[in-house]
């Protein structure tokens, strides 16, 4: 299997990146049709983090996806801990229907954070659905103080991601507040929905289909926990992306917007039709892999070989399973 190391530049700091690097494979469905896959776990990844985020790329690249129940996925505009006009701003240029707004932003106060929901209501109209991403910065104590006063601020919260850090936090929160609460950081391997699942630590689970191995294996797990699903990504191009577009696609039900328009955080993908929202949409398709783009964007040789190595540490991984 030829891996295609790609490395692009991020718009902005994102995770501590400014670049994103990652690799494609080439294969082909039941009709010999050309199909890319996405392989890109973060580089700090031990072999066995990685090896769903490699079962991910193979399901695509074989053409294994199931068949679509929709034609479009919505998704949210993000806004980050920018003051209140850019947040304004951000939300009327994005043209969707919902918005995540960061907030506990080391720094800054509970004051930030309800100018920023307010100017972000305002600018979504009545109709638009707002969700907060804390990303776990919170004490149980201090999200069930705050949560009520965000949600005035919001005029109606969908939910809460991560307000604290573990799943038990998540748990005794959820108990004492009304804002639903999602799980994000808490769900990283496939064990973990079934922890917040048993737990009872969330309303809402978010699901990235490279770390639980795939779009099959998160339908299994969004039937299995009975929770709605948000489909999240993990800064993909739009080959990564279209991944999460088939699972969005193919739940039964998707009653919130997807975290899937993460492509216009990049300065250049390596498809000729880049998955990007149309007015607060992402449509159900496969982009069409540029060739020459991706040699464009190809890492240097150095890089490649550190893939290889990592693509066979993965690889070993298995046979010692079979073995
Ligand atoms: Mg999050």
């Amino acid at each position: 299997m030829t891996l295609h190391v790609w490395q692009v530049p991020l718009r902005t700091r994102f995770r501590g990146l400014t670049v994103r690097e990652g690799a494609l494979i080439r294969g082909t469905d039941d009709d010999g049709r050309a199909c890319w896959g996405e392989w890109s776990p973060f580089v700090e990844y031990e072999p066995g983090v990685a090896e769903p985020w490699l079962r991910c790329a193979e399901e695509a690249a074989a053409g294994r996806w199931p068949a679509p129940v929709r034609d479009g996925v919505p998704v949210n505009v993000t806004v980050p801990a920018v003051g209140p006009e850019q947040a304004h701003a951000i939300v009327s240029a994005g043209g969707c229907r919902t918005a995540k707004v960061k907030v506990a932003e080391p720094g800054q106060s509970l004051a930030d954070d309800q100018a920023r929901l307010e100017a972000v209501r305002d600018a979504l109209g009545p109709g638009g659905g707002v969700r907060i991403d804390a990303n776990g910065a919170w004490s149980a104590d201090e999200a069930v103080a705050r949560l009520p006063v965000l949600d005035r601020a919001a005029g109606g919260l969908e939910y809460a991601e991560q307000p604290c850090a573990s799943v038990e936090e998540l748990a005794a929160v959820r108990r004492r507040v009304f804002v639903p609460i999602a799980a994000d950081e808490s769900i990283r391997r496939a064990a973990d929905p079934y922890r917040v699942r048993d737990l009872e630590a969330a309303d809402v689970a978010v699901l990235k289909v490279q770390p639980l191995g795939g779009v099959e294996a998160c339908l299994r797990i969004a039937d299995d926990i009975g929770l709605p699903v948000v489909v999240s990504s993990a800064l993909e191009s739009s080959v990564g992306i279209a991944a999460g577009v088939a699972l969005a696609a193919a739940l039964p039900s998707l009653p919130y917007a997807c975290g899937l328009a993460t492509v216009q955080l990049f300065t250049a993908d390596v498809c000729t039709d880049p998955l990007l929202p149309i007015d607060g949409v992402l449509p159900v398709r496969r982009p069409v892999v540029d060739e020459a783009a991706l040699a464009g964007w190809a890492a240097p040789p150095g890089r490649a070989a550190w893939w290889a190595d990592r693509l066979a540490a993965v690889r070993a991984l298995g046979q010692d399973h079979r073995s």
